[in-house]
């Protein structure tokens, strides 16, 4: 069955309550229609300052959905697969003074128009191929909220350049139903997102929805083009890098049998720790993704 989120149903907080916008079971495929970060805020460059003087960080990164996986119960592993994301005619990037530099110029936007749905007309004058990837995607966690501003360890602003088309996508469910939701879909995407926004953009993404009972991890893992990479996010950068290596460990012992130590060896001599952002030092917590080629192991 397929299913359609639509732009007009999203949520700003991954919680228990908060009520499902539709149903599916295992196997199905649903499309969502996601809003950029600012929910449509920004059209031309000068929005930009408008949008600044009514930004609230509890009301970005719109996330669609939630929607209820039947069966799906604490303990239990959804994948997700991205089939596909499909970019809007355009995009805007924004630079705010503060965060990780000081002394720049802004608020200042620029749009970014998506050409033949492929190629990014950037500042400069620069024409880059687009690489479209999903910033938040989460399910419920099992009390409180987790806004989709931020980081959990479910998911929701992890802002993982590996989370593209073709990536399986392994979130923990903590909640009857999962109520997976996702949004902040970008255009592009460099790692760390030092302004802390990138080339953010409406978009529709394609995913198939599938459950493994009983098989949950710690925190959401990805598999995609022979790669498989363990999240974190923590308030520093070093802990963010402790936590994904101690995750990665963890499947690597999974997959391939061998003992922690050895996984240890094997993260430091062939895996790559990257940042998936880290704009905001001492503000929002930074996110890292430990990856590491196993191929069809
Ligand atoms: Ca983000
Ligand atoms: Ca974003």
């Amino acid at each position: 069955m397929m299913v359609r989120v639509r732009r007009d149903q999203y949520t700003y907080r991954f919680a228990p309550d908060v009520p499902p916008v539709a149903r599916v079971r295992p196997g199905d495929t649903v499309v969502f229609e996601t809003h950029d970060a600012s929910t449509g805020r920004i059209r031309v460059a000068d929005d930009v300052h408008a949008y600044m003087r009514v930004r609230d960080p509890r009301r970005v990164n719109p996330a669609a959905g939630p929607v209820w996986v039947e069966g799906a119960r604490p303990g239990d592993e959804l994948v997700v697969t991205i089939e596909a994301i499909r970019l809007a005619e355009q995009g805007y990037v924004r630079a705010t003074p503060g965060g990780l530099l000081a002394g720049l110029a802004g608020p200042v936007a620029a749009i970014v128009p998506v050409e033949d749905g492929a190629t990014l007309a950037l500042p400069g004058g620069l024409r880059l191929p687009a690489r479209p990837m999903v910033g938040v995607i989460g399910t419920a966690p099992a009390g409180g909220e987790v806004l989709t501003a931020v980081p959990g360890p479910q998911g929701s602003n992890l802002d993982c350049n590996l989370v593209r088309a073709g990536a399986r996508v392994h979130l923990p469910v903590h909640v009857e139903g999962a109520l997976l939701a996702l949004g902040d879909v970008h255009a592009s995407m460099g790692d760390a997102e030092v302004s802390g926004t990138v080339v953010e953009i409406n978009a529709e993404v394609t995913a198939r929805v599938d459950l493994l009972p009983g098989a949950a991890h710690a925190r959401l893992w990805i598999e995609v083009d022979g790669l498989v990479a363990a999240t974190a996010s923590a308030p520093t950068l070093e802990a963010a890098v402790s936590l994904a290596t101690d995750g990665l460990m963890t499947l690597l012992v999974e997959r391939l049998g061998v003992t922690r130590t050895e996984a240890f060896m094997l993260v430091s001599a062939y895996g790559d720790v990257r940042i998936g952002q880290a704009c905001d030092p001492g503000g929002l917590d930074a996110t890292v993704y430990a990856c590491f080629p196993l191929g069809d192991r």
